[in-house]
């Protein structure tokens, strides 16, 4: 039996270069001085469909809610093998919190026909891992979380062995199911080259537009209109136009969306810096070692 995947994936800002230039003073980070990725555990969970889509074939869509500058991670997921993508973006979305955000992509993922949904457990900047589970609720069905390794998918049953932190445990549930995947799942693979040839082109509505006007400054409005018209149905001929839907398209009820939307306020930001307060030499000889590792233990820093 062939799958139908549903990937949602985030971009979000490097977290691991974050150092005090890039911190506003009251303790937010700014967010455009850092260099935009896919979230980690997110190419995780494409992995992990990919690899059900090589075993037993199928089909993957990858959705992200973001900015327009959030196709390149579209594009990325292209490259490595996912079939098809989808930009939520929506100036009403801005301010979404967790609630809102797994709203709204609740609405897109019920546009499609699907088997299996997979996330990232965690994105990076966030950080809650409330999304994966919110939306699991939202289209009313089953989540299996912390989703370390897929044990069997057989008709329309799963077993996936869930990591609980000082053990694992395995759990089989009926599909439609929605699993969040940790990092230790799996490798993610890299881009392919010929994907990358073939889908280096593919564009969001937006992308073609601001292309055009770059293209031809000196064209009247009713032109570039037709020049988006003529180059967007080329691409789509050829596969290469990414949806891009905005919250009419996925039927949003736009009290949920957005300010209205999330109940989530941010009382204080406190900024923690981690200052080492002693610090000690170590011999770099195998007893020196043998003697720090011992201390660790004994304050319980290591078990
Ligand atoms: C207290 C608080 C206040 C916030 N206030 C604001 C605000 O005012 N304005 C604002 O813009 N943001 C705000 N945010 C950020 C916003 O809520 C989050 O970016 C968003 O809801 C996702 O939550 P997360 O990053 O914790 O994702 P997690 O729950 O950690 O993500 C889990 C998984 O869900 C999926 N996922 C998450 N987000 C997306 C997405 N956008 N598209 C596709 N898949 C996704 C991914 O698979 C990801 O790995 C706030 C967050 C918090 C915690």
């Amino acid at each position: 039996m062939a799958y139908k995947c549903v990937v949602l994936i985030k971009q979000v800002p490097d977290t691991k270069r974050i150092t005090g230039d890039v911190m506003n003073d009251d303790g937010t980070v700014k967010r455009s001085a850092l260099p935009a990725i896919f979230n980690p555990e997110d190419l995780n969970a494409l992995e992990t469909a990919l690899e059900i889509k090589d075993r037993f074939g199928g089909h993957i869509t990858v959705i992200t809610m973001g900015l327009p500058a959030a196709a390149a991670i579209l594009r990325e997921s292209l490259y490595r093998g996912a079939d098809d993508a989808i930009l939520i973006t929506d100036r009403r979305c801005a301010a979404s919190d967790t609630l809102a955000t797994s709203y709204i992509l609740s609405r897109a993922v019920k546009k499609l026909d699907y088997d299996i949904v997979l996330c990232g457990r965690q994105a990076i900047d966030g950080d809650t891992a409330q999304v994966g589970p919110q939306l699991a609720e939202k289209l009313g069905i089953t989540q299996i979380t912390y989703v370390e390794q897929l044990i069997e998918l057989s008709g329309n049953r799963i077993t996936a062995q869930r990591n609980i932190g000082n053990g694992w445990q395995q759990v089989k549930a009926e599909l439609p199911v929605l699993l969040t995947v940790i990092g230790e799942a799996n490798e993610p693979r890299v881009a392919a080259a010929k994907k990358m040839m073939k889908y280096k082109k593919a564009s969001t509505p937006i992308e073609i537009s601001e292309k055009i006007k770059a293209e031809n400054p000196k064209a009247d409005a009713a032109e570039i209109a037709e020049l988006i018209k003529l180059r967007s149905k080329s691409l789509e001929e050829k596969g290469l136009l990414i949806k891009q839907w905005s919250l009419d398209h996925v039927e949003a009820d736009l009290s949920w969306c957005g300010m209205s939307g999330s109940p989530t306020k941010v009382h204080r930001i406190q900024s923690v810096v981690l200052a080492a307060k002693e610090s000690k030499d170590v011999e770099p000889t195998p007893d020196g070692i043998a003697d720090m590792i011992h201390e660790l233990i004994e304050e319980k820093t290591i078990a």
